[in-house]
């Protein structure tokens, strides 16, 4: 193919070389076909979320979320509130520095076991910390020196928010896993953990059923209201409950 591109149009001043010295006059022709050297790297994240657990609440309800991933956690379990309005960007995406900020200004407490769980879920839109609470811990597999789970391991817990229509308490089961590769099993054992934390779930004394999840729409813009009752500022602008104590928001 020619290269015709390459050629100055008649009349354009030629560039002045940028090397004076010994270099011969350049003659180097683009070869036929380029050599490429490739680079790939393949990530993948999956998860599994359960039906939704109608709860009756109380002032006890939110203390409880750790207790359902009871017999199924093998770390210690950490509970996630949600995030205020000054984080209402934060992204574990690197490549977006605010955003990657703020998520780091919010979560770099936690424990590596967590900052997977969040990475690995929030990434694939498991849980919205704009109106999730979610109890965390490693239900499955290894992690690595640094404590960070493997790419075959389990995290996941229970999701909790507040029902804009009624004020319920909803408690969900979420699973996830992925990184660097994945396994053929990893599948089938998310699926068990799964039924395994819907059952705790149930065995709440709390709980009222299982109902549909209507996960709220968190709004675009400038996030919504200060909480009378424990002073949080929902990111959410719909939230028609607190996100993390479940008191009716007051509209001013
Ligand atoms: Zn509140």
């Amino acid at each position: 193919m020619p290269l015709d591109f390459l050629k100055r149009r008649p009349g354009e001043p030629q560039p002045e070389p940028r090397h004076t010295g010994s270099a011969a006059p350049s003659s180097i022709t683009l070869p036929e076909e380029v050599v490429a050297q490739e680079y790939q790297l393949k990530l993948s994240y999956a998860g599994k979320s359960s039906e939704g657990v109608r709860m009756k609440t109380g002032p006890n309800a939110l203390a409880e979320l750790p207790s359902m991933l009871a017999g199924l956690s093998q770390s210690e379990i950490e509970v996630v509130d949600p995030l205020p309005i000054e984080f209402s960007e934060a992204t574990p995406v690197i490549s977006h520095p605010s955003e990657a900020m703020q998520w780091l200004n919010a979560h770099h407490v936690l424990s590596p076991i967590t900052r997977h769980a969040l990475v690995v879920l929030e990434s694939i839109d498991a849980i919205d910390l704009a109106f999730d609470t979610f109890a965390c811990g490693l239900l499955e597999g290894e992690i690595d020196t640094s404590g960070y789970p493997e790419y075959n391991a389990i995290i996941g817990g229970v999701a909790s928010h507040w029902d804009e229509a009624t004020g319920d308490m909803i408690c969900r089961a979420v699973v996830g896993w992925g990184g660097k590769g994945a396994r053929g099993d990893t599948d089938r054992t998310a699926s068990k953990l799964l039924t395994g934390l819907l059952t705790n779930i149930l065995a709440s004394q709390h709980a009222l059923g299982l109902t549909a999840v209507e996960r709220p729409v968190p709004a675009a813009g400038r996030g919504g209201l200060v909480c009378a009752h424990c002073g949080f500022a929902s990111a959410h602008e719909r939230a028609f409950y607190c996100p993390k104590c479940g008191m009716r928001l007051l509209r001013g």
